[in-house]
């Protein structure tokens, strides 16, 4: 076959990208897919909450680029990061998108997925554990439990510039639901307004969890109708989670939390 000169040619063949969760921070909570695709990533394009520890099992020679944001504060804008997986793999690269978490939870995974999907780049998800199992299980909260949860609700506190968080909230505010508010710092005030008045009692035990399953984790327990003062007493900046439900009183039993409520751990403050 005579062999042409055309584009086709000297274009690299596409490459791949894997959508790979990160895990809540412990790198020891990574599944071992997820340890074994960074282990043989060519490029690493990583988000703020992935630990450096994780980071250190890339191969030398191993090009990372950050795409960190905080809410309000995008150091890449969602539809760059989405063009950067493409032209990378389209430029023939093998690339493992590394997201704290789990990526198809609150995590945008989806919205890449589908940019990919649009241009017929192979993708494949690695899920990782997210954030509330994770902060949950290190306080010995379970996140279920029979008499005090029926089911659980992941909801993000997050809302678009000047938007109300527009939730069926009575569905929300039910007791025998646990809720796992992801980025819920700065609209913790309108959560506990709205869940009260829905009817959640203001002694619903919360979970504030910061840094969860990291050697620097923090955590209190408190009250739904604390937690709006707890939230505002935070010396330190950064993402929280918080479980909303009776099951959170089980970190007293189960997590050695101290029992008064609205104190931090003593074990936990240092
Ligand atoms: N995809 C991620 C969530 C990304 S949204 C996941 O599955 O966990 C970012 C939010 O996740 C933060 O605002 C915070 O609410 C929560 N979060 C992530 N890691 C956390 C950690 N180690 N401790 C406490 N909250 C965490």
């Amino acid at each position: 076959m005579p062999q042409g000169n055309s584009a086709r040619d000297v274009m690299p063949a596409v490459g791949k990208v894997v959508l790979v969760g990160a895990g809540p921070g412990d790198p020891d909570l990574l599944t071992v897919k997820a340890a074994k695709a960074i282990e043989a990533a060519d490029v690493i394009v990583y988000d703020r909450l992935v630990s450096p520890q994780i980071l250190d099992l890339a191969p030398r020679g191993a090009a990372l680029i950050s795409v960190g944001k905080a809410p309000r504060n995008h150091s890449m804008p969602q539809s760059e990061i989405n063009a950067l997986l493409v032209r990378l793999a389209l430029g023939g690269r093998h690339v493992i998108r590394l997201k704290g978490g789990d990526p198809f939870i609150f995590g945008r995974g989806g919205e890449e997925a589908l940019e990919l999907a649009k241009h017929k780049i192979p993708f494949e998800v690695i899920p990782g554990v997210t954030s509330a199992q994770g902060c949950a299980a290190a306080a010995g909260v379970p996140l279920t439990h029979r008499g005090l949860a029926t089911s659980v609700r992941y909801i993000t506190g997050h809302c678009r510039e000047d938007m109300d968080l527009d939730y069926d909230w009575k569905g929300l505010a039910d007791p025998d639901t646990t809720l796992a508010v992801y980025m819920g710092r700065a609209t913790a005030p309108l959560i506990c307004e709205r869940l009260a008045e829905h009817g959640l009692a203001g002694d619903t035990p919360v979970l504030i969890v910061a840094r969860g399953t990291t050697k620097d984790e923090w955590r209190c327990l408190t009250r739904l109708d604390a937690l709006e003062s707890k939230v505002a007493e935070l010396e330190f900046d950064g993402p929280v989670l918080f479980v909303i439900g009776k099951v959170a009183g089980l970190a007293r039993e189960l997590g050695g939390m101290d029992a008064h409520q609205g104190e931090k751990s003593p074990a936990l403050t240092a």
